[in-house]
């Protein structure tokens, strides 16, 4: 088993640009992989490759053993006319739709070697939805046995081999299987069950079977979403850390008259006008491609479905590059309700996704709603503040409203207040914290203020209500830790410097710490900074 089959070149989020290495090739990741039909096929492998760019595709091998293993040294390349990287899977999503199969573990095995399979799959046993806890544990279990089993099978092979992760919306025996499996020298991971829980659009539930998934695997192997491939969930699992992807969907809705979009899935017969501009849909209106026959609509749609599935992964491949993978995944989200649920759900995982998110990827963060607290960016500014609570020793704590332009140690405001406080406090004002605060980061040190991306964000105005909160809730809790004698909030009178007070108040209250709250219309007038010397100067001498 090769320990170089996949080397890493970008990141976003935990979403990577990666090159996977096979013995057919190299592919770059992530990577949608077509379904082929080895019976058959309506878009062949070869025109795939040519005109589509697929690089990669996956077919079965447990049909093509039923139905040509009689051939004479059958080469599953010549089998589907296909000079790429072909994966093949075992014939586990047989086992979920027909209850079982007629072959053994080591049979598949040992014919996916024969034919000269790229990529292979043990036979796994599925784990499905909505079966008993007690059937979903056998799932697991018995998977893990026939991974174990396969090692020595698979030993030295060149084919790299999927070692697959069961457990469905169980997340404890995700878990556990993801731990477990991860032990095992498997190149690649996949995780299994998911396309019923994509059919029943519960993209939260699989977010966090992602995530189980994820936190319990080698950070270095490639992770496939097995069976899932609509546009409009690519970027949200690439940005769990998904590298491969495959789907018969493209084909199958086609059959059922649907057009998908990065946005979802329409009938044909509703549409008007084509919202793409791939070959078919600069070619044909919709009345034509209505009119058609059925075969020739059938192959029309296939082929729109699989041009918009790829050119969906290279828009994510160009975020992950540009660092707006999180940007993308929003947008994508606004398509249904059930993956902006999705995405509310990635903040009580914001720990994780900020700890496998590269630190700075060079541009401005962009805060829509309260989703964007999740943000990586969010959560480190939060780590990092923790960090700095522990060296606030002063004897003042001023917490002021920030001034409008950033970054805020830059602009006129504070540095008039910078100077005032050394002509007028002498050393007394080496004692004085100067923090800002603002939505959605809460607090800012002065001496933080140019760190990223404290100076290169914008937020939509005003801040929604749990955004609102969020930043009250920051501001009060390290009002709650930091170590000084006084406290003093400088506020203005918008609806921020309501909540921040507010909680502030609440805070010290029940720390029994005094706050003094100079309240005015604008925090930075003339009036307002000649109130907070003088409580400065009190405080001051106080101390001295
Ligand atoms: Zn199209």
């Amino acid at each position: 088993l090769s320990a170089m089959a996949f080397e890493l070149r970008d990141r976003d989020l935990l979403g990577r640009i990666g090159r996977l290495n096979t013995k057919g090739g190299a592919v770059e990741t992530p990577a949608f992989m077509p379904v082929i039909n080895p019976v058959s096929q309506v878009v062949p492998p070869r025109r795939m490759r040519e005109e589509f760019g697929c690089e990669i595709v996956i077919t079965n091998s447990y049909i093509i053993k039923k139905h040509f293993s009689e051939q004479q040294e059958l080469k599953v390349h010549q089998l589907i006319d296909y000079d790429g990287v072909i994966t093949t899977d075992s014939g586990a999503y047989q086992i979920l739709v027909y209850g079982g199969v007629e072959t053994s573990p080591d049979e598949i095995i040992r014919f996916q070697q024969s034919i000269g399979s790229d990529i292979a799959v043990i036979l796994d046993i599925p784990t499905g939805w909505n079966v008993p806890r007690e059937k979903v544990e056998w799932t697991v279990e018995e998977t893990l046995r026939r991974a174990e089993a396969a090692l020595p099978l698979i030993e030295g092979d060149d084919t790299l081999w999927v070692g697959p992760v069961q457990g469905g919306a169980h997340l404890d025996l995700v878990e556990r299987s993801a731990q477990r499996v991860g032990k095992m020298p498997f190149p690649i991971h996949a995780l299994g069950s998911p396309t019923e829980v994509m059919e029943n659009y519960r993209f939260n539930v699989l977010v966090d079977m992602i995530m189980a998934a994820k936190r319990n695997l080698p950070q270095d192997r490639p992770l496939h979403l097995f069976g899932a491939g609509h546009p409009m969930m690519f970027s949200l699992a690439v940005a769990l850390g998904c590298d491969l992807f495959d789907s018969a969907a493209y084909a199958l809705y086609a059959k059922a008259g649907r057009y998908l979009t990065t946005l979802g899935t329409m009938k044909l017969k509703d549409l008007s006008y084509l919202p793409c501009s791939c070959p078919i849909c600069r070619k044909y209106g919709a009345d034509e491609l209505k009119g058609m026959f059925k075969g020739e609509r059938v192959k029309a749609l296939t082929e729109h479905n699989l041009h918009v599935t790829m050119a969906e992964m290279e828009t994510v491949k160009q975020s992950i590059v540009e660092g707006t993978l999180w940007e993308l995944m929003e947008a994508r989200s606004r398509g249904h309700p059930a993956l902006a649920s999705a995405m509310k759900g990635l903040y009580k995982h914001r720990g994780f996704l900020e700890r496998g998110s590269p630190s700075y990827k060079g541009r401005g963060v962009f805060i829509f709603d309260s989703v964007g607290l999740a943000r990586p960016e969010v959560t480190r500014h939060l780590r990092r503040l923790e960090q700095f609570i522990p060296s606030v020793r002063q004897n003042n704590l001023v917490l002021i409203s920030a001034p409008p332009k950033r970054p805020y140690n830059k602009t006129q405001e504070y540095k008039s207040l910078a100077r005032r406080l050394k002509k007028e406090l002498g050393d007394d004002s080496e004692r004085v914290q100067i923090c800002f605060y603002s939505a959605p980061f809460g607090v800012t040190p002065a001496e933080l203020s140019e760190t990223y991306p404290l100076s290169q964000y914008e937020i939509s105005d005003p801040p929604d209500i749990e955004t609102f909160v969020f930043t009250a809730e920051n501001v009060a809790t390290f009002v709650a830790e930091a170590d000084c004698k006084n406290v003093t909030l400088v506020r203005g009178d918008d609806e921020l410097d309501r909540w921040v007070t507010a909680r502030c108040e609440d805070v010290c209250e029940e720390k029994g710490r005094e706050i003094e709250v100079i309240s005015r219309p604008d925090a930075w007038s003339e009036e307002t900074i000649d109130e907070l010397l003088s409580i400065l100067k009190r405080n001051g001498k106080g101390e001295a």
